[in-house]
């Protein structure tokens, strides 16, 4: 288990999937922890009830930019927090031609925005004593994944926002990275059916899907002073599905 600096850290999109095993982790490990969703979910509720005072779910759509204005203002504990782990996001899958705009715009406010503007509250707060920041983007980044287009913007988005990000701010003691994950086994990837499902299983090295756990060691490394001199990286976890 490694030992971290942060100890008040938020996690968005918390409610399942990747971001519920990096709360269970950073609980684990002592650290308190605040998430948001659109909804709280029961294991989220069963995970607060193990870790009595530690767990705090706020419910936010970031998808709604007069919302997570609200949040930012209506919050100020933002300025306390000592990390940030920006997990929440929607896929959208689809040729760019078959998807209605409604669905690429929320994907961009949801992946991108909202992150933008939770990042700059909390930096604000960071400047005095530092922080850390770690962004999950995705593979979907680098590599070309057939209806993943915007997706892939945002995602590409989000690495080059904290790539900058770590030049603009390492000086104040505020790292950033990115982790790249591969295909994951979450409710993101249900829509795979069983053909394309194998396609990747086959196309990855360590022949499988990830799982949240095999995710959540490197944000903890990141977020831990073992990552003291790590700042701007991408950090690809992908069972080599990229390679
Ligand atoms: P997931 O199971 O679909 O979970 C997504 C999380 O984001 C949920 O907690 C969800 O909460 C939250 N979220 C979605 N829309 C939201 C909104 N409008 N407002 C607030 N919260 C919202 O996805 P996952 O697989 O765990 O993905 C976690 C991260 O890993 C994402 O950044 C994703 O891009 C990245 N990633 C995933 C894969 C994959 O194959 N799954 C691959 C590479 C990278 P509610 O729905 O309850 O609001």
């Amino acid at each position: 288990m490694s030992q971290t600096t942060s100890s008040r850290i938020l996690v968005t999109g918390g409610s399942r999937g990747l971001g519920l095993a990096i709360c269970t982790r950073l609980l684990t490990e002592g650290q308190e922890v605040f998430t948001l969703a659109r909804s709280i979910s029961a294991e989220v509720q069963k995970l607060a009830a193990s870790f009595p005072g530690r767990l705090h779910f706020h419910p936010v759509d970031l998808a709604d930019r007069e919302a997570v204005d609200g949040y930012v203002k209506q919050h100020p504990w933002l300025m306390d927090l000592d990390g940030l782990v920006a997990n929440a996001a929607l896929g959208t899958d689809g040729l760019l031609l078959m998807t209605p705009d409604a669905a690429l715009r929320k994907c961009i406010e949801v992946n991108l925005t909202s992150t933008v503007v939770l990042t700059k509250t909390i930096l604000k707060g960071m400047l005095q004593r530092g922080g850390n920041l770690v962004f999950i983007s995705s593979i979907a980044a680098k590599t070309a994944l057939k209806g993943l287009s915007v997706y892939s913007a945002t995602k590409a988005g989000l690495a080059a926002f904290c790539r900058t990000i770590a030049k603009e701010y390492g000086e104040r003691g505020i790292r950033a990275n990115c982790i790249l994950p591969g295909f994951l086994d979450t409710e993101m990837s249900h829509g795979l059916n069983d053909h394309q499902r194998q396609q990747i299983i086959r196309r990855t090295a360590l022949r499988r899907l990830g799982e949240g756990d095999d995710i959540c060691g490197v944000v903890s490394f990141l977020l831990s002073p073992a990552a003291r001199f790590i700042t701007g990286a991408e950090i690809v976890v992908d069972g080599g599905f990229s390679i």
